[in-house]
């Protein structure tokens, strides 16, 4: 009798996961260029949005 084996359930795509969020928490996103928002209505301003494709956040700059 006894327990012999532990099973890991984490699979590989789960840990890159997990260190993707690292990253996003101490800020380094994986930045995206979201083509369909180049352009700030309330600025009147051409603007570069990007999106983490990891967390989603966005971010948008001055073109
Ligand atoms: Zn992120």
């Amino acid at each position: 009798m006894g327990v012999g084996k532990v099973v890991k359930f984490e699979r590989p795509s789960l840990r890159e996961r997990a260190k993707g969020r690292t990253l996003c928490a101490r800020g380094f996103h994986r930045w995206q260029i979201d083509k369909a928002k180049q352009f700030d209505v309330k600025r009147g301003q051409l603007v570069t949005t990007r999106r983490c494709t990891r967390c989603g956040t966005t971010k948008t700059t001055l073109t």
